[in-house]
């Protein structure tokens, strides 16, 4: 009861926000009977930043052309990260004949000393092609002592320095981080929100959030919608791929999400989900998105935390899900080993398999054991 008429509420105020926005042309050439789609601005948080509803995740290997595409459409916002190999420079090379006071870009480190943290953002800015970046995150920390006080004082530094205009901090689960963000001055967040992850988990942490005036950037918010693991069902909806841009259309219609960062490798892919910024949230999106995430509901890790029972092999559960949701869900191979290459190695030489029963147990319906096998028959 109580998630339909947050449902219904989000409905209403994502149409009134699209009638409200700030709309420029786009030249993508409009469905048979409807107007062109226009890009939306929306603002993010205190900072007063206007960015598009769908920004940009540039990810491991960003392609000039559909870049170049979305930066003519007026696409405004731009997340990257140093510890995503090369992506920092070919972005940076991609922009360096654009105005780069019309762009909102934002970086990320993903170390925790000072000295190393100061360090990375000059090879960032080096790299990007700038002097300064818009908004500065530390790398993926779900909990607070994975910012320890030195990491504070270098980000603080790096934005009295000039070099970096706002802070935050990318998470997987807001509901850890929440207080220890507003506590610590942050002016933005990135973190996992999507209708697959739930907004009933984290729903509670991002209005808290947004009621402190912290703009919020959603982050995985397609990811379980690609129809990648779907291919051999009999699943017509994903094969059309209306799947994304329900699923981004979900997200905006929360008035506290300021933008989102998907990644994009195709023009279509971009003119898809440029689409969910002009588009209302409509039941038929909604019936959709319903039927998808029953689909993926035994493979797909919400990242909730919610998990019973403890590995006594200290498997890092929902991490090493998420690295295979990478490669499953998004299609990257790549990233999905990296991360997992990552694990202490006595993690990575666990093999569930070796179990007769799970210690884990998911209320979400994860077919926790396998999906692990998975992994590490994959990644390790
Ligand atoms: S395995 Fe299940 S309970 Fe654990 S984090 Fe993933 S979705 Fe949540
Ligand atoms: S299968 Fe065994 S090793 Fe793997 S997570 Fe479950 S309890 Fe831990």
């Amino acid at each position: 009861m109580g998630t339909n008429q947050t449902r219904r509420k989000f409905i209403k105020t994502g149409l009134a926000l699209s009638a409200a926005g700030l709309v420029s042309s786009t030249g993508i050439k409009p469905a048979f009977g409807q107007e062109e789609p226009k890009v939306v601005y929306r603002t993010l948080g205190k900072t007063g930043l206007k960015v598009s509803g769908v920004g940009y995740g540039i990810g491991f290997v960003p392609i000039p052309e559909v870049v170049n595409k979305a930066l003519d459409m007026g696409i405004n916002y731009y997340d990257t990260s140093r510890v995503y190999g090369d992506s920092e420079k070919i972005f940076g090379d991609i922009i360096k004949k654009r105005d780069r006071s019309k762009l909102v870009i934002a970086t990320k480190s993903g170390s925790r000393r000072k000295a190393d943290i100061l360090k990375d953002i000059d090879t960032s800015l080096k790299s990007l092609g700038t002097d300064y970046v818009d908004i500065y995150h530390l790398h993926a920390r779900d909990t607070p002592t994975a910012i320890p006080d030195e990491a504070l004082e270098a980000v603080h530094e790096i934005k009295k320095s000039g070099k970096a205009r706002f802070l935050g901090f990318s998470c997987h689960d807001p509901n850890r981080m929440v207080d220890f963000h507003i506590e610590n001055k942050f002016d933005v967040i990135q973190t996992t929100y999507s209708y697959a992850i739930g907004g009933f988990y984290r729903d509670k942490a991002i209005k808290k959030l947004s009621d402190a005036g912290v703009g919020i950037i959603a982050m995985k918010v397609v990811v379980a919608l690609t129809g990648l693991n779907l291919q051999n069902l009999d699943n017509p909806v994903t094969k059309k791929g209306d799947g994304p841009l329900a699923g981004i259309k979900w997200v905006l219609n929360n008035p506290a999400i300021g933008t989102t960062v998907p990644h994009m490798k195709t023009i279509p892919e971009l003119e898809m989900n440029f689409r969910a910024m002009a588009e209302p949230y409509t039941p038929a999106d909604e019936k959709m998105l319903y039927v998808m995430n029953e689909q993926i509901r035994p493979s797909y890790c919400r990242m909730c935390y919610q998990c019973s029972g403890v590995c006594p092999k200290g498997m890092p559960v929902t991490d090493v899900l998420r690295f295979l949701a990478y490669n499953d869900y998004c299609g990257n191979y790549h990233q999905a080993r990296m991360s997992f290459m990552e694990l202490p190695k006595e993690v990575q030489s666990v093999r569930c398999s070796d179990c007769t029963t799970c210690a884990i147990k998911c209320p979400n319906g994860v077919n926790v054991q396998a999906r692990l096998i998975r992994a590490q028959e994959l990644l390790a």
